[in-house]
């Protein structure tokens, strides 16, 4: 993986203006981005598309991202695809709260493009070198 061209990320946000900006972060960036707008799409999609890493609101309607990627790290053919919280709150302690929940990273909103880039690539090297 070495051109973030060949890096799909699916985009799961219910809020239309913040979907269209992480969108564009990332299509700038050279990342390809998969969407969806609920936590049961996020299911859907990461067992139809299997992304490379997923971006996860926790606020979501129909199902939320917690539960969504609960599920998602419960099933054999989704298990090992990276899934990072993407929340407002940004609280003490919060990251180890969603470590413990088995996202495997956490970036706070607003976003800052650095602390999504830089996540981003932490967690791919960690999955797939
Ligand atoms: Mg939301």
């Amino acid at each position: 993986m070495e051109t973030t061209e060949n890096v799909r990320i699916l985009v799961v946000e219910d809020n239309f203006m913040n979907k269209v900006l992480v969108k564009e972060l990332l299509q700038v960036h050279g990342y390809g981005v998969l969407e969806a707008s609920n936590g049961k799409e996020a299911v859907d999609m990461a067992e139809s598309h299997h992304p490379d890493i997923i971006l996860m609101d926790i606020n979501l309607p129909e199902m939320d991202g917690m539960e969504s990627t609960h599920i998602i790290k419960s099933r054999e053919s989704t298990k090992d695809i990276p899934v990072l919280a993407l929340t407002a709150s940004a609280m003490k302690g919060d990251e180890e709260k969603f470590l413990k929940e088995g996202f495997d990273g956490y970036v706070p909103k607003p976003i800052q493009l650095t602390v999504l880039v830089g996540e981003l690539e932490r967690c791919l090297k960690k999955a797939y070198s």
